[in-house]
């Protein structure tokens, strides 16, 4: 252990510049990641688009989407600042995390930052006393149904809850301006809006009944990327969407934002990684890459995002392997359980390409772990 502990002789530190791989990197494609805003926004007309930073932050992509009218939805002063010098008002932006520091919603308020969400008294008390006389959304809880990664536990209150803090809001001089919530990520089912937005519409009702005065339905993000069981067209979560609003509000529809964050950027990028070896573990064929959990692809875990694979070694026959990422951790595997069809012949220094893979991976690469290091850009 002491060996370990003790600083890296001066041959061990040349060496760490030595070996530069070109690979695992992200190719990002942000004119993609613009045809897939307007396709949103087209699958839902009159609803403005936030485009969830969370999923990919990249500098050159923010500015593209901004250029293009995309609108921004931030959890963090460091988002809030990067969606305004992408180009974004401050204005643009929704400050969606339902939980934040108080010093942070200050800084947010002083930017100029006047659309905040809470799910609490406490925090809608901090917003009051942090950011005065702003707007604030309500989050209330959805079951996650249908998606592949459920937001559904850390957030989120009822909506009897909703409507005695929003009542709270406004007495605390807030301006209480609706309801937001998120139905899961990768949510593959289009009909999963209607029963929040039901919710939402009673929310509004007991609030005008008070004389209250909302007027923002923020439907959250949750649209899908092109995965390995593929999901419906943007355009079926539009008829979703637009047939659940109908329904629960009729003629007196409220102004209505998304949230997209994975539907926007995922198909966007590919993650372009090598194989570093093939190894036959007790009957079963192992592949390792040289990119794993902890260079980007956390949304692995439990298999519960699968991306779809393609290798330079593809056109021959193919078997079932199991797919493992380079460092020692036994975490580091990303499809066991439901072993990945790859070709026979793949061998050491083939290229794997995991497609749809622009979302929510740059951001979640460690900054070193094991010594490999964090997943890099390269625009296409
Ligand atoms: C992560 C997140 C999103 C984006 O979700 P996607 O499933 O990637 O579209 C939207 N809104 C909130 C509040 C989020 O936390």
């Amino acid at each position: 252990m002491s060996v370990l502990l003790a600083p890296l002789p001066r041959a061990a530190t040349a060496l760490v510049e030595a070996p530069s791989a070109p690979t695992p990197y992200l190719d990002l494609d942000v004119a993609a990641a613009t045809t897939r805003f307007r396709r949103l926004a087209a699958a839902l007309p009159g609803t403005g688009v936030h485009y969830a930073v969370k999923a990919n932050p990249d500098p050159s992509l923010l500015a593209t989407l901004a250029a293009a009218g995309c609108r921004f939805d931030v959890a963090s002063p460091v988002e809030a600042l990067a969606a305004l010098d992408a180009g974004a008002a401050p204005s643009d932006l929704v400050y969606s995390n339902p939980v934040k520091r108080r010093e942070d919603v200050g800084f947010a308020a002083r930017l100029g930052v006047r659309l905040f969400v809470v799910d609490s008294a406490d925090e809608t008390r901090k917003v009051a006393a942090a950011a005065p006389g702003t707007s604030v959304l309500c989050r209330i809880a959805t079951s996650g149904e249908g998606s592949d990664w459920a937001l559904s536990r850390k957030y989120g209150c009822s909506p009897d809850q909703a409507v005695t803090l929003l009542r709270t809001a406004a007495l605390a001089g807030l301006d209480p301006a609706g309801v937001c919530f998120h139905v899961g990520s990768q949510q593959r089912d289009p009909q999963a809006w209607a029963a929040p937005v039901e919710a939402a519409a009673r929310v509004f009702q007991a609030l005008h009944a008070d004389g209250l005065d909302p007027w923002l339905l923020d439907l959250g993000g949750g649209f899908p990327a092109h995965l390995e069981d593929g999901a419906p067209p943007l355009a079926a979560y539009g008829a979703g969407i637009e047939r659940a609003l109908r329904r629960a509000f009729g003629a007196h529809r409220p102004r209505t934002i998304v949230e997209p964050g994975r539907a926007i950027v995922a198909d966007a990028g590919t993650l372009v990684s090598t194989v570093i070896a093939v190894v036959e573990r007790r009957g079963t064929r192992w592949v390792y890459l040289d990119a794993g959990v902890f260079s980007g692809l956390v949304e692995t875990l439990d298999e519960a995002i699968r991306y779809r694979v393609r290798t330079s070694a593809d056109g021959g026959p193919v078997g079932p392997c199991v797919l493992a990422g380079p460092t020692c951790d036994s975490a580091d595997v990303l499809y066991e359980r439901v072993p990945v069809r790859l070709p026979l012949s793949l061998a050491e220094g083939d290229t794997v390409r995991l497609m749809s893979a622009g979302a929510y991976t740059t951001c979640y690469s460690t900054v070193g772990f094991n010594g490999f290091p964090p997943l890099r850009t390269r625009l296409v």
